[in-house]
């Protein structure tokens, strides 16, 4: 395992960092360093990248770790080395944070939750008709928030089984891909990997189908201004980057890990930096 961004400053740290493969790209450490740092606490947010999830599991709470954001390719497996998962990771199959309890990691996950967050500052979510593009497991987080913030969800995805699948799974409604403009949903999240730097963007959306009434989110967040959000954008919507998701998702598991309520402007600040500063090095 290689921890790939500070050095451990002093045992009277407390531990915490996103456990990965790759994490070195991560945007978090700056994001929860910044946390740290304003409100004077003595902690340390590393990235962890490794290619064994058990044995990096397993030398971080002999550490003394206190908790972790998990990131790809883990957020699977991750469950099956938690002492207790909460409903909602369950529901969604997936796992993106640990804390460390006395009879090892507990796991739950905050990616619902930061979607919602994001989202909920602009439109209310209650009542609305939400078009979600995707079925993979980020999808299924977005999913299952919008549908706990009490909004009628339809999915659409390239593979049209898939879509069929999560409908099913989570009980809310899918469209072929084909004719998704047939929805007249307020709410609109992109949550597929569709449009991220170096990917093809394969979405035909046509001109008029964005209207100023909608609220549209891109979860990709490099780059920020996904075709997407542009298109978005050109139709007079709201639109919402990914990096305000990655933002609530994070200022979820501050909570969480500390019971204290996260420093949210500092976090959006350093989280935005950061992203510029990648950009320049991309
Ligand atoms: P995943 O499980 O691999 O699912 C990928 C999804 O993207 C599937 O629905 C797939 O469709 C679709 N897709 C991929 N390439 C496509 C293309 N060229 N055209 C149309 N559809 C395409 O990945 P994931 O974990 O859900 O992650 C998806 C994205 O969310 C990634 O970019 C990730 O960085 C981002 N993400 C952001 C946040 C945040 O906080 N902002 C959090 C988590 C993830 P098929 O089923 O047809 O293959």
């Amino acid at each position: 395992m290689r921890a790939t961004s500070a050095v451990v400053r002093s045992v009277q740290h407390d531990l915490f960092g996103v456990i990965g493969r790759p994490a070195g790209h991560s945007l978090s450490p700056a994001m929860m360093q910044a946390a740290f740092d304003i409100l004077g606490f003595r902690a340390c947010y590393l990235a962890l990248e490794t290619d064994d999830l058990a044995e990096a599991l397993a030398v971080l709470d002999t550490l003394g770790f206190q908790g972790l954001s998990v990131t790809a390719p883990f957020k699977q497996d991750v469950m099956k080395r938690c002492v207790q998962v909460d409903a909602a990771a369950q529901r969604i199959g997936a796992v993106n944070t640990l804390r460390r309890t006395p009879t090892g990691w507990e796991g739950r996950n905050t990616d619902w939750l930061g979607a919602v967050r994001a989202l909920e500052r602009f439109h209310p979510l209650r009542g609305v008709t939400a078009l979600v593009f995707g079925a993979g497991g980020a999808a299924r987080a977005v999913v299952y928030g919008l549908m706990q913030a009490g909004a009628h969800v339809v999915i659409t995805n390239r593979t049209e089984d898939r879509a069929q699948e999560l409908a099913a799974a989570l009980e809310c409604s899918w469209v072929p891909l084909e004719s998704f403009e047939r929805v007249r949903p307020q709410v609109v999240v992109q949550a597929t990997s569709a449009g991220m730097s170096g990917r093809p963007y394969e979405f035909h959306v046509p001109p008029d189908f964005f209207l100023p009434h909608m609220v549209v989110m891109d979860i990709v967040y490099a780059p920020l201004e996904t075709p997407f959000l542009r298109q978005a954008k050109a139709g007079g919507a709201r639109v919402v980057d990914g990096l305000e998701m990655l933002l609530y998702q994070g200022i979820e598991q501050f909570f969480w890990w500390l019971n204290r309520p996260a420093p949210e402007a500092a976090m959006r600040e350093a989280l935005r930096r950061a992203a510029r500063h990648h950009k320049g090095k991309a």
